[in-house]
């Protein structure tokens, strides 16, 4: 047995000052959004319910640090803090989104917590493909735009469709599949990963798997979802 201590090691100092800004950022991103100012005390006791982080980096280190200023006790961003929260809430509320809607997590929210502080732009940019360019987070906050949404503008096509919304004759990677047939596909090799070729919509879906051709109804190809290969 690995004793607890080691199993979950607590976070290096940098790493804890990183993700006390973040919430900080992402708390100040919040009052901001409502229309509200926000005072260094509000800031300082909506990260105390939030933060695990009680001691050590602080709002007033932040100021030093350049990410916000305070005058007459009331918070605002600097440039550089503006941008950096806004990157955090988008990747927090990206996260939100794939965890809420895709892995159906009900402890999203949490779960989205953790994600936001480890995911790079690549990854960030490929959630937000793979997810359509989501315009909110389950909550309906707005998710901040990023390069990939701009575009996406230009260039309509979702990176991931369900097969139902697929082209006939066209080659995919089965990408997630969403149905209770998931067993019986998975025995002739329908799995994620799998590449399949679509050969007919009507009056039921045929598709190709290796060398195996089999038929299934609307409901069940619209919980097989492919990228074109
Ligand atoms: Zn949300
Ligand atoms: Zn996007």
């Amino acid at each position: 047995m690995i004793p607890e201590e080691l199993r979950r090691p607590r976070a290096a100092p940098e790493t804890e000052k990183r993700q006390f800004e973040d919430e900080a950022l992402e708390t100040l991103w919040e009052f901001q959004e409502q229309g509200r100012q926000a005072t260094l005390e509000q800031l300082q006791s909506e990260l105390q319910l939030q933060s695990e982080v009680k001691d050590g980096p602080s709002v007033l280190a932040m100021q030093t640090d350049g990410l916000v200023t305070i005058s007459d006790g009331k918070v605002d961003f600097t440039e550089a803090g503006r941008l950096r929260a806004r990157d955090i809430t988008r990747r927090h509320r990206l996260a939100e989104r794939l965890f809420a809607d895709i892995l159906a997590l009900p402890e999203y929210e949490v779960d989205a917590c953790r994600f936001e502080h480890a995911i790079s732009p690549e990854v960030e940019e490929a959630i937000c493909t793979f997810l359509g360019h989501p315009p909110t987070c389950p909550h309906n906050r707005p998710i901040p735009r990023g390069k990939c949404c701009r575009l996406y503008a230009r260039k309509v096509t979702p990176l991931v469709a369900s097969l139902a919304d697929s082209q006939v004759g066209e080659e995919f990677k089965v990408v997630f599949l969403r149905t209770p047939m998931i067993d019986r596909l998975a025995g002739i090799g329908l799995v994620a990963g799998a590449e399949v070729r679509l050969i007919q919509k009507k009056p039921s879906y045929v598709l190709k798997v290796d060398e195996t051709t089999i038929a299934v109804d609307e409901e069940v190809a619209k919980g097989i979802f492919v990228k074109k290969i």
